[in-house]
């Protein structure tokens, strides 16, 4: 496994040992045959989340089943199923996500796993859309948890801890039409004044901004075409982008998906980035921070003050809106949440350098960091009230502890 990285190349894995099985039984036996198991989906991570000492384990061999349940209104897929792909097979039938992270290409089980997110005020994380899932557990036997099932909140949001996701059936509704439109210059202190009205404008909103500079230079969003539009010709002063923008500097607008207010099917415009090109910057490293709702303003104040210290470092910072759930380990557990993102240059020395002024003012505020992107601490029990209950469900289902790696070691003990 030497040699292999995530999709950003900030991190090598440690494995010794690399598997890709092509079926359940294949995919058990390599559980009970290893002490230290770790499972890895479509790699877009940013930090130790998947790695291990000895086994790693590659969903990209296992089933991509996609089964749509038209009469209970979900679709079951296995658990090396990308979002792209079933964005097109649900479209194409008729159905829809609620909603889609920046990015189409990462694996479903992967993202949920981590609690990955898009925007909009009443969007709850990917996560939220999990009706069940199946999953192999440390001791290889397989375990179907639902909706309403006990410990069901804790094992969708599970940091891979108790074990390998094979299936997963999400929430569908009738597929809808999406249209964009990017307004550049937004008013920092409409931002502070309105920030409410703002995010609640319409299905999603993005902002984005390099801190340092004298508006937020562009708010993104995206309204679904079967609601009354609410956005005008200018967006609380913000003036309508006649080109299509790619959120980074430079970057080539032929990776996002269409703007300019050209409506779409959903699988074309929730995600921000083309299926079939590079999303983002590539060369890069993330983070994200994740603040009560009700702290939003003052967030985006103080890291503002820290504005000039991180200009070098970043490409662009996203900030959007996620809905409250009830998943234990879900970054928005309990509250609705503004998502502080930050896409930095690939410089991991430079970037942990960084990340301690940020969390000194926002960890007060109650921020919980994204699981699957950088942070320096993590006091997982302050931040988690649902954190025992998590690390016995973790006991129960992987009892010799083969999947807890390094990371989930420090987050959960
Ligand atoms: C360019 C880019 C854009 C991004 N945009 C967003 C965004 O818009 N919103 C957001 O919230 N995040 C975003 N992310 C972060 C990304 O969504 C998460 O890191 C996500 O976990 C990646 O999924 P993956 O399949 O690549 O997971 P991996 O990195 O492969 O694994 C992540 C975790 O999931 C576990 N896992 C994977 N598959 C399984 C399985 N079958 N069973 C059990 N556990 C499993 C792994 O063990 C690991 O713990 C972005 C990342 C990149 C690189």
């Amino acid at each position: 496994m030497h040699e292999q990285t995530n999709w950003a190349g900030n991190h090598h894995y440690d494995a010794a040992r690399f598997a890709e099985p092509g079926g359940i039984d294949e995919l058990a036996a390599l559980i009970t045959g290893s002490s230290a198991v770790r499972v890895i989906g479509s790699r877009h991570s940013f930090n130790d989340i998947a790695d291990t000492d000895d086994l790693l384990i590659s969903t990209a061999g296992l089933a991509t089943s996609i089964e749509i349940d038209t009469e209970a209104r979900s679709v079951t897929v296995g658990g090396g199923v990308r979002y792209g792909d079933l964005a097109v097979v649900l479209q194409q039938a008729g159905w829809a996500l609620h909603n889609l992270a920046s990015l189409p290409h990462i694996s479903v089980a992967g993202a949920v796993a981590t609690a990955t997110h898009g925007s909009g005020d009443r969007n709850g994380n990917l996560a939220t859309a999990v009706r069940g899932i199946r999953l192999l557990t440390g001791a290889g036997e397989s375990v179907e948890l639902h909706r309403g099932d006990p410990g069901f909140e804790g094992a969708v949001v599970a940091i891979g801890a108790l074990g390998v996701v094979v299936e997963v059936t999400l929430d569908i509704e009738p597929a809808f039409a999406v249209r964009q439109r990017l307004f550049g210059g937004l008013g920092w202190d409409v931002v502070a004044d309105r920030f409410d009205e703002i995010f609640a404008s319409a299905y999603s909103v993005s902002l984005f901004t390099l801190w340092d500079e004298p508006t937020v230079s562009l708010a993104w969003i995206k309204e679904r075409v079967d609601a009354p539009s609410r956005v005008g010709e200018d967006f609380f002063g913000a003036v309508a982008e006649v080109a299509p923008r790619h959120m980074i500097a430079g970057m080539d607008v032929r990776n996002v998906t269409e703007q300019l207010g050209v409506a779409g099917p959903w699988s074309e415009r929730l995600a921000h980035f083309r299926s079939e090109f590079t999303p983002s910057a590539g060369a890069e490293i993330q983070s994200e921070y994740l603040v009560p709702r009700v702290h939003a303003v003052e967030a985006i104040a103080a890291v503002r003050a820290l504005g000039p210290r991180l200009r070098d470092l970043l490409q662009i910072t996203e900030l959007r809106s996620v809905a409250a759930d009830d998943l234990w380990l879900s970054t928005a557990y309990g509250t609705d949440v503004v998502g502080l993102h930050f896409t930095w240059v690939r410089d991991t020395e430079a970037v942990a350098a960084a990340l301690p002024a940020i969390e000194d003012v926002l960890y007060p505020l109650g921020a919980r960091p994204h699981w699957g992107k950088v942070f320096a601490g993590l006091d997982a029990a302050a931040m988690y009230p649902r954190l025992a209950d998590f690390r016995a469900l973790a006991d129960r289902y992987d009892p010799e502890g083969r999947f807890r790696n390094a990371f989930v070691r420090r987050a959960i003990g």
